[in-house]
């Protein structure tokens, strides 16, 4: 596909925008200045977009604090309705919006495509939830009295999401935000802002009022300062580096801000004898390689029962080497490029961390011709635990082995770490699904299947992995506050 045309056709589709969004105003930055988004796969520069800072922060955070009041007083059915007409307009403009994604970020159509129908997912469910979001009654203690627990909207929430779903991170906060009443201020990556700004302009479009979405982008720490400095900002909802989030939570004290974190994983995936090997390969190659690795729910250590480990290394080897790398415009496929020359230069140390130690590779194992940012997909055999690619996340196209004997092992091997977001296990042994699935110290487990996330189900890590669950009926609840109502002298006349 002709990059050039492409981008000619998005702009005049008015979904390619080059300016930030506050108060309904699509604006550029106060000072002027702009950064380039690239698009991963060429270098080309797409477009500029504005570097902003404090100043137009806080102008979000008024617009924002100022549509709370009526967005908050619109009754559950209205926003409800809204939220369903931009699920309408997303999945109308399928098409333009995976573009988009792949131009930015690289992930192949097809891939881009289903996040688009998978982010969207999460307006559609969460307009419904709108009308969901019942209060109680609490049989009192006292004749003359009436007690109820009322639920209302938190107020103005900062979202600052990651580049590797331009739009589902974006849309597993704002549903829920919206639906109960908040508004809202993106921050999306500097890498990826066009589709958080195509998805703007389509909220716009489905009527949701000005200053309830916005979307400011440019000096991250500025703008995340800003956000965390605001009285006016009541939640900070964040997806992306464990080291960041962090960061925010110890700055969210300084205002007690209500804060959810959608942090790094270090997901195990394992492979027990008794499991069925070819639902254990399709399994970990899409556990692992989705978005060429480049997700927190990856599976970051395959770790394999002896018995079973030399078959499931060749069977997976050999799936693996059937995965094309490419342009994700390019037909069939499979493998991006990564992010940035950091991303690259990440794995390639990781892998040479591996290799001097012992690991040995199977496939892959170097920087593909391609040239740019194409790395190889890569399986690794004799990876220990020691070793920098089991300790981190590696985010990239590598697939470590490690190998373990018993049941007991393995759980220990996974649950050795500070992270605690996905982890996958294959067996065709129903007690042992059970008991691995109880004893393992994760959000979220797949069993016999590797990819597992929908807006249906609630997604969020434990220990370092994060705070709080995205999607599901739990989802709303982060958006959230509980109010308690006493009725008192209730036995008068
Ligand atoms: P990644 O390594 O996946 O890019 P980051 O945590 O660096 O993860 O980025 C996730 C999001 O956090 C991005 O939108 C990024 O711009 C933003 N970010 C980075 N540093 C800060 C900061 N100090 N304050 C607020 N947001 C930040």
């Amino acid at each position: 596909m002709d990059a050039q045309n492409l981008t000619a056709r998005l702009k005049s589709s008015g979904l390619l925008r080059s300016q930030a969004l506050i108060g309904g105003k699509w604006i550029d930055a106060y000072d002027g200045k702009t950064i380039k988004v690239h698009n991963p796969a060429t270098g080309e520069v797409i477009t500029e977009v504005p570097c902003m800072g404090s100043k137009e922060t806080n102008d979000a955070i008024s617009s924002s604090y100022d549509a709370f009041y009526s967005w908050s007083k619109r009754t559950a059915a209205e926003r409800s309705r809204h939220l369903r007409k931009w699920y309408d307009l997303l999945i109308a403009h399928r098409e333009e919006l995976g573009q988009l994604i792949t131009l930015e970020q690289g992930k192949p159509l097809t891939e881009a495509m289903g996040e688009v129908t998978y982010g969207a997912n999460f307006i559609e469910f969460f307009s419904e939830e709108a009308k969901r979001v019942y209060g109680d009654i609490i049989p009192s203690p006292l004749a003359d009295r009436r007690l109820l627990v009322l639920k209302q909207p938190v107020g103005v929430v900062g979202a600052i999401t990651p580049w590797n779903f331009p739009l589902a991170m974006i849309t597993r906060k704002v549903g829920p935000a919206l639906a109960c009443g908040c508004t809202v201020i993106i921050k999306p990556s500097e890498f990826t802002p066009l589709t958080a700004l195509a998805a703007a302009e389509l909220a716009l479009q489905a009527g949701i009022p000005p200053g309830a979405v916005n979307v400011v982008m440019g000096n991250a720490s500025d703008i995340g300062d800003a956000l965390l400095a605001s009285p006016q900002v009541r939640k900070i909802t964040f997806t992306g580096s464990t080291a960041v989030g962090k960061k925010l939570m110890a700055g969210a004290s300084a205002t007690v801000k209500k804060i959810s974190l959608e942090l790094g994983g270090n997901a195990p995936c394992i492979v027990f004898d008794d499991a069925d090997i070819d639902v254990a390969v399709k399994g970990a190659l899409g556990a692992k390689f989705r978005n060429s690795g480049q997700t927190c729910v990856c599976a970051n250590r395959i770790i394999v029962q002896e018995g079973i480990y030399e078959k499931f290394a060749d069977a997976f080897s050999k799936a693996v080497q059937n995965l094309k790398v490419g342009d994700g415009f390019s037909e069939g496929v499979a493998q991006g490029p990564l992010i940035n020359e950091a991303a690259l230069h990440k794995v390639e140390s990781f892998v040479q961390d591996a290799l001097s130690k012992g690991a040995k590779v199977l496939l892959g194992g170097k920087r593909h011709s391609l040239g740019r940012t194409f790395y190889e997909p890569t399986v690794l055999s004799d990876v220990k635990s020691e070793m920098l690619i089991s300790r981190e996340e590696v985010f990239g196209p590598v697939a470590p082995l490690l190998r373990f004997k018993t049941e007991e092992e393995a759980i220990r091997m996974a649950n050795d770490t500070n992270a605690g977001l996905a982890a996958y296990i294959f067996t065709n042994n129903v007690q042992r699904s059970w008991r691995v699935t109880e004893a393992l110290e994760y959000g979220l487990v797949g069993v016999n299947e590797g990819l597992i996330s929908t807006e249906v189900a609630p997604f969020g890590g434990i220990k370092q992995s994060g705070l709080g669950r995205e999607g599901s009926k739990y989802g709303i609840d982060e958006y959230l506050e509980l109010k308690y109502m006493c009725l008192g002298n209730m036995t008068g006349n």
